[in-house]
């Protein structure tokens, strides 16, 4: 009976702490100038402002990943899908397509931390929605370099552009031709 109380105090505790941070937020958009309740960012006209240690959509620099794999083998969701293929003239590996599908993602950010030449990171992109699961599934190495690394947005039309392009972004002088 005891713990009954308990967890009859705790659940009404819990629910007037979450209602306490929607009021105070809820207050804090108040304008005394105008009056009025207003928006508190201008998203989407400029970007919403994110934590430092925010963790959103990936930031990725495909010319420096190496195809290791680590970073899928870390993946507790088995949701980094790497596609890669022998250079010719000379060692290691060229990436045909790196994606992500954020259908699966629960940014942990375990695939960070074994990345050996450290072209992966956790963003501050959070504008990522889509009608469709296709449209969850990012390909980073077909994305413009500066979306892929967060310096412009991985908005929808970012991700759908990225899809009709027929090679990889980062194919070398020959596959770029195609
Ligand atoms: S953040 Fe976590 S779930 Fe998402 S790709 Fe990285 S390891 Fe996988
Ligand atoms: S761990 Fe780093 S270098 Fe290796 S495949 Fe992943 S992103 Fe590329």
């Amino acid at each position: 009976m005891l713990s009954w109380w308990k967890n009859l105090n705790r659940a009404i505790t819990t629910v007037i702490q979450g209602l306490w941070v929607t009021l105070r937020v809820w207050k804090s958009t108040y304008d005394p100038n105008r009056k009025t309740f207003t928006e508190h960012f201008e998203y989407p006209e400029l970007p919403a402002q994110v934590a430092p240690r925010y963790r959103g959509f990936h930031r990725f620099d495909v010319t420096t990943c190496i195809g290791c794999d680590q970073c899928a083998k870390a993946c507790p969701v088995d949701c980094i899908y790497i596609g890669k293929e022998r250079v010719e003239n000379g060692k290691g590996f060229r990436l045909t397509h790196f994606t992500i599908d954020y259908t699966k993602c629960m940014f942990c950010a375990l695939c960070i931390e074994p990345c050996p030449v450290d072209c992966i990171f956790m963003g501050g992109t959070l504008d990522l929605s889509s009608y469709s699961r296709d449209g969850a599934l990012v390909d980073y190495s077909r994305l413009p370099i500066d979306v892929a690394w967060g310096r412009a947005t991985l908005n929808p039309t970012a991700v759908a552009e990225s899809k009709a392009v027929l090679r990889p972004v980062h194919g070398g002088p020959s596959e770029q031709t195609g």
